[in-house]
């Protein structure tokens, strides 16, 4: 039987749908000049089909992933873990910013409507203060997306303890309820594709209206971002590569074995995707999976070092397109949002672009921009999520190195009472 067009469409890639939607979308923009500014509010639709995924794939996401924390698995190896996790975003973060600030990546493109118009970010105490909501029904509704992390992470931890607390009624009520934030989670991952879907169209006319006004210097500060946010990802690596000479990691062994969750994550741009992989990789570093069954799931749902660096980056970007200049206190505000955005991003594909929309509202810059980004996420979301899953790796390494309990001795007597308390 002859599959119909629309079989055919939806089975092809759209990693090459939005790629041909960026390159149809170009040419198109230069040949037709400023005219072409009528598919503006196709551009438009699909940054707020973007936006409208925030709140909730946040909320959902971050739920189920701290569900799944054992309290007991809290302990100092966990602890370690998650300092650990923490620190590389915030290193990653950092590196792309300013990266991004010495090359200045969107310097000589401006987009319609766009320029000085941006409203100044709160002062760093405030975002500080801001993360704990004095009402979080009020923080969904109004997307303060900061507040709605820490409410959901901490609803999520309070979910694990019920879930785990021995007691049979509370433990099968909250697994009744974890299935239902897990079905919703399902729903909301399903919804990421089909904006996706939609990315090739809305990125056609994104970059058509830039390209239509600027001319082809449009491109040059796309092809100068994708640089910074590959130069930055191996500025990481070679980050990771000292920690793990410090500790006297034999590199050569770890990096053979990184090898191959480092290409899967390349190829298939999904952290959840290459877990399986990754945690394979971790049981021929000879590390225990009493470690590497807890800290590899956590790390591909909170860690994402690769986003965090992207998000620095691309927030440099936009604000160089907007033509505004931060300031040291947004800087840092920038840092701040980055690490927590991380966090809340989704181990799936694309999902770092929504988190970046949520970055650009709360630094107070203008969204067009992050459009032009969405046609080339998808080389950067390649490069991004191999470092999301080297850097869940080398934290179990990490750990392992410093707790000599989660590590297969062959050679000794196995270790009595090994395992997480
Ligand atoms: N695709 C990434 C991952 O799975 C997340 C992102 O889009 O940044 O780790």
């Amino acid at each position: 039987m002859q599959e119909s067009f629309w079989q055919r469409y939806w089975r092809f890639p759209i990693i090459w749908k939005v790629l041909i939607g960026f390159v149809a979308g170009a040419v198109t923009g230069l040949v037709v000049g400023p005219s072409i500014e009528v598919v503006q509010p196709l551009g438009t639709l699909f940054l707020r089909l973007l936006q409208m995924l925030v709140m909730p794939l946040v909320f959902f996401t971050l739920i189920v992933g701290a569900a799944s924390i054992r309290p007991s698995q809290l302990g100092r190896a966990g602890v370690k873990i998650l300092v650990y996790y923490l620190l590389t975003s915030a290193v990653a973060v950092t590196l792309g910013v300013l990266l991004a600030l010495a090359v200045s990546p969107g310097q000589g493109l401006s987009m319609p409507g766009q320029g000085g118009e941006a409203r100044m970010p709160p002062p760093i105490s405030q975002v500080l203060l801001g993360i704990v909501p004095t009402n979080p029904f009020a923080a969904l509704a109004q997307g303060d997306v900061l507040a709605v992390i820490f409410f959901a992470l901490v609803v999520g931890v309070a979910l694990g303890a019920l879930r785990h607390s021995g007691e049979a009624g509370r433990a099968s009520l909250s697994e009744g309820l974890l299935a239902i934030f897990r079905g919703i989670n399902e729903v909301m991952f399903v919804l990421v594709r089909g904006v996706l879907e939609y990315a090739p169209i809305g990125v056609f006319a994104l970059i058509a209206v830039t390209l239509g006004r600027t001319g082809v210097a449009a491109l040059v500060p796309l092809a100068k971002l994708t640089g910074v946010v590959y130069g930055g990802v191996l500025l990481q690596i070679l980050f990771y590569s000292l920690l793990l000479a410090l500790l006297g990691v034999g590199l050569r062994r770890f990096w053979s074995a990184a090898q191959e969750p480092m290409a899967m994550a390349f190829v298939t741009r999904s952290s959840n995707g290459t877990l399986p992989v990754t945690m394979r990789a971790a049981g021929r570093l000879g590390i225990r999976e009493a470690l590497y069954g807890f800290s590899l799931p956590l790390g591909a749902t909170i860690n994402m070092d690769g986003t965090a660096l992207y998000i620095g980056a691309s927030v440099v970007f936009v604000a160089n397109v907007a033509g505004i200049d931060l300031t040291p206190g947004q800087l840092l505000g920038v840092i701040v949002t980055g690490v927590l955005a991380s966090i809340g991003t989704a181990g799936v594909p694309g999902a770092g672009l929504i988190m970046l929309s949520l970055a650009i509202t709360q630094a107070g810059l203008p969204m067009a921009p992050v459009g032009l980004v969405a046609g080339i996420d998808a080389i950067l979301d390649m490069v991004r999520t191999m470092c999301n899953v080297t850097g869940d790796l080398v934290g179990t390494q990490v750990v392992a190195r410093t707790e000599p309990d989660f590590v297969e001795a062959p050679t000794r007597a196995p270790a009595e009472g090994v395992g997480v308390p």
